[in-house]
């Protein structure tokens, strides 16, 4: 049975909106909406939507098992030798292993069943990476139609995780913000449902990343931060959001404080966050490598604001952190894109200049594969000489007795 007598309500002002019409924010105040809290228990399986379900009644089940295609479940490292440079316990949640290698996957899935479920054939998305191809594979894994709307500027590399799955590509000419706003308001007029990065179901699908760390504290003791690459912010408040439901089911007691990090070329929440005000403000030339957290108007960046007050903070590092950091990491056997790297950026960060910030439990979220940005690899290595050894089969022994 699907749960239809829920609300939608706004993050900002409380406004009610109801669940079986298509809203994704406020009509009133134009901030975020956000599924009604709900209380459940968690289950005994080994699937993740079976043991969460109860956090789900609004979504259908039978949908789920015909669509997934397997998120979640992604391994807790720890990194040894990261604990030992940062003096810190460092945790890494690999959403990697997602099935198109990053965390989308949960929030997609979520988001193209509830445009299924409002009757959509078809779906649409923001983005110009891991959302694309994320919502570009289960798009056709569903049978919808799908348009994927991108800046001219995109890199080629990342064309092609996009339009492998079929989908349609569509490049606007226009600010990233715009497109985001506008996507949403001719969508609902086109008959297309826009699973853009903070659709309040993507942001429900993202709520298995929080009962999944939650479950792992309970078996692993307490964390003291969660570290989130944090762009829309929709990532942070899906996981948030799943430890105040925790909470109020009385199945956690305490809730870890969040670091939400941006790159110092496109923070708008960190700098509104160290500004001690309630409202973010665009960046009109976005700059950093870490691509995937670039973005210049976040749409759900007043309520990360919001949250942040109670359960955490913001900063923002340089790309030249996020590169050593994501060195750090491939040294450490975990190859991310930039944005991933921009959390154990942050930690060094705090960990080198206050106190307050060693021999402390931090779990980040891994948020997406290396191998998608390839570009970005190649700056990374030039902060240190490499080179490729050639060599014959006479000489191949000598040469390896080098290695
Ligand atoms: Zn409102």
């Amino acid at each position: 049975m699907i749960n239809m007598n829920m609300r939608l309500i706004c993050t900002s002002c409380g406004k009610d909106h109801p669940i079986d019409e298509p809203h994704q924010r406020c009509e009133d105040c134009n901030e975020p909406l956000e599924v009604e809290h709900v209380r459940g228990k968690i289950k005994d399986s080994e699937i993740v939507w079976e043991r969460y379900s109860d956090f789900y009644s609004f979504i259908n089940q039978k949908l789920i098992n015909e669509l997934s295609l397997g998120e979640g479940n992604t391994p807790v490292v720890f990194s040894k030798r990261l604990s030992h440079e940062l003096g810190n316990e460092i945790y890494l949640k690999d959403e990697t292993q997602n099935p198109t290698w990053s965390f989308k996957d949960r929030g997609t899935l979520i988001g193209v069943i509830r445009a299924i479920q409002l009757g959509y054939q078809r779906i649409g998305t923001v983005s110009t990476g891991n959302m694309a191809a994320s919502v570009s594979a289960y798009g056709a894994r569903a049978g919808l139609k799908t348009a994927i709307l991108v800046r001219p500027d995109i890199p080629e590399e990342k064309i092609y995780p996009i339009v492998v799955y079929g989908s349609n590509l569509i490049e606007v000419e226009a600010k990233f913000g715009m497109i985001y706003r506008k996507s949403l308001e001719i969508g609902k007029k086109a008959g297309i449902y826009f699973i853009n990065s903070d659709d309040p179901f993507r942001v429900e699908g993202y709520k298995t990343i929080g009962f999944e760390i939650a479950e792992w504290i309970s078996k692993n003791g307490n964390l003291d931060y969660v570290v989130v690459p944090t762009g829309s912010g929709g990532l942070l408040r899906g996981i948030l959001k799943a430890f105040l439901e925790l909470k109020s089911s009385g199945l956690v007691s305490e809730i870890p404080k969040f670091i939400a990090v941006q790159a110092e070329g496109c923070s708008p929440i960190a700098k509104a966050y160290e500004k001690g005000v309630d409202y973010i403000e665009e960046v009109e030339e976005p700059k950093t490598i870490a691509g995937a957290i670039a973005d210049p108007l976040p749409p759900s960046g007043n309520e990360v604001l919001r949250k942040l007050k109670k359960h955490g903070m913001a900063m923002a590092v340089s790309d030249r952190e996020i590169l050593e950091a994501q060195r750090m990491l491939s040294k450490s056997g975990i190859f991310v894109q930039p944005a991933s790297a921009a959390t154990i950026a942050a930690i060094r960060r705090l960990s080198d200049g206050y106190t307050d910030y060693t021999d402390k439990r931090f779990l980040c979220i891994l948020t997406g594969a290396g191998i998608k940005v390839v570009s970005a690899v190649k700056e990374m290595l030039k902060l240190e000489s490499f080179n490729i050894q050639k060599t014959d089969l006479e000489e191949l022994k000598t040469t390896l007795e080098s290695v």
